[in-house]
């Protein structure tokens, strides 16, 4: 008998499927649910509180899946650790954790590999296998508290793949992971992070939940987005925008935009005043990131080009940083590990 994943289910999927098929009284998924995903505690023997019957029924039943941790690297100067989790059918992802003063950010995966090949990412380049299930989503995230024990207090869907590619396996793993029974996360401490495919960013809105969208714009122009992100073909920067306009209505909420800087490419004072002008009306966080080491060579521009990008912005009324580097002296940027373990393997 195939055994099931117990974190693919929501916390009324399991109450009904418990009750339902095995008879077991609806308050034991609160107490499961407080085991694993409170107390840390990922094996049925151990939750102590349950009757025999009931963890025997559990164990034939279910198996709690976390990723296997296959390589681990941490940062000498900020602690941002990076994994290599390997899946139950062998396939590779990668999850980062982020320290920083008064909070903990984990960064998980939606994808195996990504359809989307932006240029200046690894994962893109190594191609698309498959969506992740709940399940495989929810498991990267309690394994990092587990080899860390801790609570980790913040959440984003921005490892390899396009969430929103993923939708309905990602809207059930954020609805685990902000159920008071289950991770009780806040919705504001949810960021799901995407290249912007309009419909689903929509789709979103109309969920009306309370997390936190990010953008990757990337580029100021169709010409040079559709150099860099393929999927501007698809949907231009026009649409992406409209998109992020009816979200914005909808929800109240500011949007955040990534952008990449790279040298000579996009790092112009007309680049940044034709992003002020994107913006126009809208209420926006930019968060400039200079590029990290890349397949296609790309470069980060000079402190001088970025401190000049960030003032135009800042001084049109845009809010804008520049994020602090994390991870410098590990394969931080999305994809790298794995590649690296594929190349190997291969
Ligand atoms: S940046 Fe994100 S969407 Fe683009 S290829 Fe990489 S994982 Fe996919």
């Amino acid at each position: 008998m195939v055994l099931k994943n117990i974190l693919d289910f929501d916390y009324e999927g399991l109450q009904n499927y418990l009750t339902e098929n095995f008879g077991i009284e609806k308050y034991r998924t609160d107490q499961i649910c407080d085991w694993i995903y409170k107390k840390r505690i990922f094996n049925f023997d151990d939750m102590s509180n349950l009757s025999k019957e009931t963890r025997k029924t559990l164990k034939e039943n279910f198996i709690i899946l976390l990723p296997d941790i296959v390589q681990k690297e941490i940062s000498k100067i900020d602690g941002t650790t990076k994994y290599l989790f390997e899946l139950a059918d062998g396939n590779l992802i990668e999850s980062v954790l982020i320290y920083y003063p008064s909070r903990t950010i984990a960064c998980i995966s939606t994808q195996v590999g990504c359809p989307l090949k932006c240029k200046f990412c690894s994962t893109g380049k190594s191609g698309f296998v498959r969506n992740l299930t709940v399940g495989e989503i929810v498991g990267q995230f309690l394994a990092m508290e587990k080899d860390n024990n801790i609570n980790i207090n913040n959440l984003v869907y921005m490892g390899m793949g396009e969430p929103l590619l993923n939708f309905g396996n990602v809207i059930q793993s954020v609805n685990i992971f902000n159920d008071p029974k289950m991770k009780k996360l806040g919705a504001r401490h949810i960021t799901i992070s995407t290249v912007g495919i309009p419909k689903m960013i929509e789709e979103l809105a109309n969920l009306n939940k309370e997390i936190r969208l990010s953008v990757s714009l990337h580029a100021t122009t169709n010409l040079q987005r559709d150099k860099i992100m393929p999927i501007n073909h698809a949907y231009p920067l026009e649409e992406v925008i409209q998109a992020c306009r009816i979200y914005q209505e909808k929800t109240n909420k500011r949007v955040t935009f990534e952008y990449i800087l790279i040298k000579g490419f996009n790092d112009s004072t007309e680049d940044a005043l034709r992003l002020v002008d994107i913006f126009k009306d809208m209420k926006v966080m930019v968060n400039l990131i200079p590029v990290n080491p890349n397949p296609a060579g790309f470069e980060k521009p000079s402190k001088k080009f970025v401190d000049n990008f960030l003032d135009v912005l800042v001084k049109k009324g845009i809010d804008a940083v520049v994020r602090a580097e994390k991870g410098s002296d590990i394969s931080a940027a999305c994809g790298q590990l794995r590649l690296r373990r594929l190349s190997d393997l291969s």
